[in-house]
């Protein structure tokens, strides 16, 4: 019952401001021709002319339904906000955790084959001892937006933990999954503008191709022990389950004392330009 309530809200609810214009002509047509047809069939009206009823009722009548299509408008995009706020992750603009791992559950029967990717930022708390935690939160930032701008339609994006996150991309080929992959994983640069301080960070990555024998959760296990094989092998690579071949991701760009060179800009006299060299 609630269900269609919503779902009858949801298709009164005016969508811009051509259908609530559209709607509430709709309305009021109703209103008066229910109007009209009560005086003269229920209480044998003969007398009032059609139009002078039709005019009665819609006068009477137009605010309340203006009232309603406000409100119910507002309603839907109150709760069109709050379900996209409860699937994705505010920082990051991608997936949330459960999102993720209900959306791969459900995409994983379909698939006929595809590559499950975790990725994960190198040597990430430095940069919050370094920097701070806000210059932290804008490489997650970056990143995110670095996966959303790569994947196509169809492909899932989620951030499953600090600076960790995943990507299943269904329906792609071996060789075509591992060239999307190198160029994900590619070092991720972000900037504190105010701060001038410009930084660039290494990705670790861990993969494992689609095989309808295995359940979400041996996936998922899988791509992180080929995760943990990159990070133990020297971090800034792309390994996969079962798979002997590695794949280097561009430099290793980490926030560590030796990597990081001090730039003092003629424009800045106080502040101090930071860049992260890479290694
Ligand atoms: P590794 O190369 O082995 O992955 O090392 P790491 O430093 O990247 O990983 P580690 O797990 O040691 O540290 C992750 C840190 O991420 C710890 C935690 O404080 C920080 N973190 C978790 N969530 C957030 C967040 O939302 N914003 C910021 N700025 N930091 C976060
Ligand atoms: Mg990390
Ligand atoms: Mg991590």
């Amino acid at each position: 019952m609630e269900r269609l309530i919503r779902k009858s809200l949801g298709m009164l609810a005016p969508r811009s401001h051509l259908d609530l214009a559209v709607k509430f002509a709709l309305f009021c047509l109703l209103i008066a021709l229910w109007h009209a047809t009560l005086r003269r069939i229920g209480y044998n009206d003969r007398d009032t002319p059609v139009s002078e009823m039709l005019l009665e009722a819609t006068l009477a009548g137009g605010p309340f339904v203006l009232l309603f299509l406000f409100g119910s408008w507002h309603q839907v995009l109150a709760i069109r906000s709050l379900t996209h706020r409860a699937y994705q992750d505010p920082l990051s603009g991608v997936l949330n955790r459960q999102t993720f791992v209900n959306r791969f559950g459900r995409a994983l029967p379909r698939a006929r084959c595809g590559v499950l990717l975790l990725l994960d930022a190198d040597h990430f708390k430095r940069i919050n001892d370094q920097y701070g935690h806000s210059m932290g939160d804008r490489c997650i930032q970056a990143i995110g937006h670095r996966l959303n701008w790569h994947l196509r339609e169809g492909a899932l994006v989620g951030r499953i933990g600090g600076e960790e996150f995943a990507v299943f991309i269904p329906n792609v080929t071996e060789e075509h999954a591992k060239a999307v992959a190198t160029r994900l994983g590619l070092p991720v640069s972000f900037t504190d503008h105010q701060n001038q301080i410009h930084a660039s960070v290494s990705l670790s990555m861990g993969g494992t191709f689609i095989d309808q024998s295995r359940t979400i959760e041996q996936h998922l296990v899988d791509a992180d022990e080929a995760l943990y094989a990159s990070k133990s092998n020297g971090r800034s690579q792309l390994r996969f389950h079962n798979r002997e071949d590695v794949i280097l991701l561009g430099s290793r760009a980490v926030a560590s004392d030796d990597d990081m060179k001090t730039v003092r800009t003629p424009d800045a006299r106080s502040r101090s330009k930071m860049q992260l060299i890479s290694g």
